[in-house]
């Protein structure tokens, strides 16, 4: 396909004319990254649902003139976590209550989670997340801070650590959840994509947890992006070896 992607620096107070400029110049669509994922909402005429409610996009298609919204992080850890089971009637608890967070919540919410406790180091914004969550889907999750850890793991069926512990170059940090406190067929998804194998996984690993790293999110937001794009359904295994490429720097 003879399409390119490149990326664009934009500084905060040049977004609105960043995203005018791409429109006029008919490009078919952009990632947005941080720190512009809520601030583009203002430019954007269409957002898609799931995306409304997280009130971020990192996606965007430039349509006839129309600026459509999207998020995909929380499209690709629904897809990453639906390769080992199913979210539907499932438990899930979420540490921290970033924006990665707030698209897996809503996102695991509407696909049918049973429940899904949020836990964060500040407690006060997991419970801002969680009265979102209330107003918005008339979800009612449960929140707290780190100590409710134990007893939450012990009842969850999925565990995603959405903090940035274990990321490059801290990789021997503690993890917030041990071994010892994960159960069998636990699913344990790190968001942390580098370095692939983190130190929660590893622990994952010991406890005969299934180990999901965030590399699957973050090939399958690039996945659902490249389809909001073009139409076309990009070849995964092409994908996912420039991914593992790029990130050992390749
Ligand atoms: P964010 O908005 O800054 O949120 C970070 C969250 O982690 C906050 O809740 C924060 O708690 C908590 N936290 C930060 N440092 C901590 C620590 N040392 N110990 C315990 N909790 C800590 O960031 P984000 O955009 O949600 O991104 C979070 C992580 O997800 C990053 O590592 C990012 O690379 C990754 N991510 C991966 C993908 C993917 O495709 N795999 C996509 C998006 C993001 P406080 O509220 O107390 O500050």
């Amino acid at each position: 396909m003879d399409w390119i992607y490149v990326p664009f620096p934009v500084k905060p107070e040049n977004l609105k004319a960043a995203v005018e400029g791409l429109r006029a110049l008919g490009v078919e669509g952009v990632n947005v990254t941080i720190p512009h994922k809520e601030a583009v909402l203002e430019y954007i005429d269409d957002i898609h649902g799931t995306a409304a409610m997280i009130g971020a996009v990192n996606t965007l298609k430039f349509d006839d003139g129309t600026v459509r919204g999207y998020n995909t992080d929380a499209s690709g850890c629904l897809r990453a976590l639906e390769e080992v089971t199913s979210v539907e009637g499932s438990s899930v608890l979420i540490l921290g209550a970033g924006g990665a967070a707030r698209a897996c919540a809503f996102q695991l919410a509407e696909r049918g989670a049973s429940d899904i406790t949020i836990l964060n180091r500040t407690p006060e914004k997991a419970r801002l997340l969680a009265e979102d969550m209330a107003d918005k889907l008339g979800f009612e999750a449960s929140y707290g801070g780190y100590e409710l850890i134990p007893g939450s793991v012990k009842s969850a069926d999925i565990l995603i650590d959405t903090t940035p512990v274990g990321m490059y170059p801290h990789t021997d940090d503690r993890p917030l959840v041990g071994a010892e406190l994960m159960h069998e067929g636990l699913v344990v998804h790190d968001l942390v994509y580098n370095p692939q194998r983190t130190v929660l996984l590893r622990e994952a690993e010991r406890a005969s947890a299934i180990p999901v790293s965030g590399i699957r999110m973050l090939l399958y937001q690039g996945v659902e992006a490249f389809r909001i794009w073009t139409g076309r359904d990009p070849p995964l295994d092409v994908m996912e070896d420039a991914l593992k490429r790029a990130l050992k720097g390749d």
